[in-house]
């Protein structure tokens, strides 16, 4: 490797003075996760203007054998976007990259830099009479970029799919520093392999996504959202079939809710009240939209759950009579999160099984931790049209803290071994990043490992873009 001075006199050249931190108080933000999980090391941070600027780092870097992070918003939640504690890699931040380059209403595409926010790249769309769909509480901050290289998922993978089913053409700039220029708003493409599909959910160890061109929908003129209070999820798994074939497939967002959520979410996050007026053990939070004006979707959602209750597969239900009541009801879901913190600590998985295996995913999964750690208390909330549950295992009380967290992978392998035994996966929407990388290998079959070094090693040789990520 040259020495470091010349490596980082180099790379500050290539970008000028506007595109590199070096002071550690400057780069700390960047250095560390959402969830304090990791905490990194870097000599500089680079963030270039555009991908020029970009491609010429990363042959720097590869020239002189030094490794490279990619980093967009750093909302991610598994270790990825985090140098090693070293310091002897490179990050790269895409934020200053945030353009939005074109918008056709007539393709339905929209063409963005990679450190555009999700954000931005909603609103622009809304601002042409268009959707993207792409919706996660942390879209204020996580950039397209990052939302490709993990393969984002959110609230209306339901109706839109991941990012994977929402990316039409990438540009990328490889781990050697050469540009390969994807972009491309086609629909339909059998001109050989489809590359960009390499980059999607690689989480930044195969090179690193600088522009994106996008698909759009017709906006959603009509929206009704119902809280509903359910037995079980069983009940919510035939609630959710049931709704979506009386409402004409509008459901855009189902999410499932336990009670001990909710109430973590009603002791510890100010101005939050429950919905309905008794308790009950499980809740659904369901979204219907659709881009007709005259759809009636509140008679469709009325109809629907007096069918449900009927049948026997809600006990009660409250529906948003406004868009503040709209607001607050998913208040309560994206809570969540944050109300488990202040319950001290909590070991997590993002599983995903068939949505049908739910059920018998949360009971089975639930007995095996409670007889793994008596008094641990499982809150499994999430995606339930998509199957992706928030397994998240909340301490038991009076525990210390550090003790229970020492546990950490003990659990994950109890909770992982039902999952795949299920048909299902260890990380359905965050990615592996450092965090999973033992877990991918264990469930992962030889032949996957193997082919999966195998196009590593073909586009990055050295090793150099985002080791000790994924694989
Ligand atoms: C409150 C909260 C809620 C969340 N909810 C969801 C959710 O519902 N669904 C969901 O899927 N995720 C969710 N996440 C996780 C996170 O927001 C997503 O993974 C998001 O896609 C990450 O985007 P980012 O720009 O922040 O990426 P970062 O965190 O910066 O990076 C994530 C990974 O992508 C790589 N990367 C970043 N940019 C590039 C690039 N341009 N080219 C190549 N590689 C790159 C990084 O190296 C890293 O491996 C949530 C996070 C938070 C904090």
């Amino acid at each position: 490797m040259t020495n470091l001075p010349t490596i980082i006199a180099a790379i500050k050249d290539a970008v000028g003075p506007k595109g590199y931190m070096v002071d550690i108080r400057l780069m700390a933000p960047h250095l560390a996760e959402w969830r304090d999980a990791y905490q990194g090391m870097t000599p500089i941070v680079v963030m270039p203007e555009n991908a020029g600027e970009l491609a010429a780092v990363v042959k720097i870097c590869a020239d002189a054998g030094m490794a490279m992070v990619p980093q967009g918003g750093n909302t991610g939640l598994v270790g990825g976007a985090i140098p090693s504690e070293a310091g002897d890699q490179v990050l790269i931040k895409t934020s200053r990259m945030n353009k939005i380059l074109s918008i056709d209403p007539l393709d339905y595409a929209i063409t963005v830099e990679a450190g555009a926010t999700l954000a931005a790249v909603q609103d622009a769309a809304r601002n042409a009479d268009r959707l993207f769909p792409l919706s996660l509480a942390a879209e204020g901050s996580c950039e397209i970029g990052g939302n490709i290289a993990t393969n984002a998922g959110g609230v209306h993978v339901l109706k839109y799919g991941t990012m994977r089913d929402l990316v039409l053409g990438i540009e990328a700039v490889l781990p050697n520093g050469e540009i390969w220029n994807g972009l491309k708003a086609l629909r339909k493409d059998t001109a050989g392999y489809d590359l960009k599909q390499l980059f999607i959910g690689a989480e930044g160890t195969l090179g690193i996504v600088t522009k994106a061109t996008l698909k759009l929908f017709p906006t959603l003129k009509q929206t009704e959202t119902a809280f509903i209070a359910i037995e079980s999820p069983e009940a919510a798994v035939n609630l959710l079939a049931r709704l979506r074939e009386l409402s004409g497939d509008t459901v855009i967002a189902f999410e499932l809710i336990p009670r001990i959520a909710l109430q973590m979410v009603l002791d510890h996050i100010p101005d939050t009240r429950d919905p309905l007026a008794d308790e009950h053990p499980w809740y659904a939070l369901a979204e219907l939209a659709s881009p007709d004006k005259n759809a009636n979707l509140r008679g469709k959602l009325e109809e629907s759950l007096a069918d449900a209750l009927e049948r026997g597969l809600l006990r009660d239900a409250a529906l948003a009579e406004s868009k503040q009541q709209r607001g607050a009801l998913w208040r309560l879901r994206e809570s969540i999160s944050e109300a488990q913190k202040q319950e001290g600590g909590s070991i997590k998985h993002d599983i995903a099984v068939p949505p049908s295996k739910i059920p018998e995913f949360i009971a089975a999964a639930s007995k095996a931790v409670e007889q793994a750690l008596p008094g641990m208390r499982p809150v499994a909330f999430g995606h339930a049209g998509d199957g992706n549950v928030h397994f998240n295992l909340s301490q038991p009380k009076n525990m210390d803290k550090a003790a229970f967290l020492a546990r950490w992978e003990k659990i994950n392998r109890i909770v992982h071994d039902i999952t795949v035994e299920m048909g299902g996966t260890i990380a359905a929407e965050h990615g592996i990043g450092r965090r999973k990388r033992a877990e991918l290998a264990h469930y992962k079959s030889p032949v996957e490992i193997a082919m999966m070094r195998t196009i590593k090693a073909a586009l990055d040789p050295q090793g150099l873009m985002n080791p000790g990520k994924v694989i």
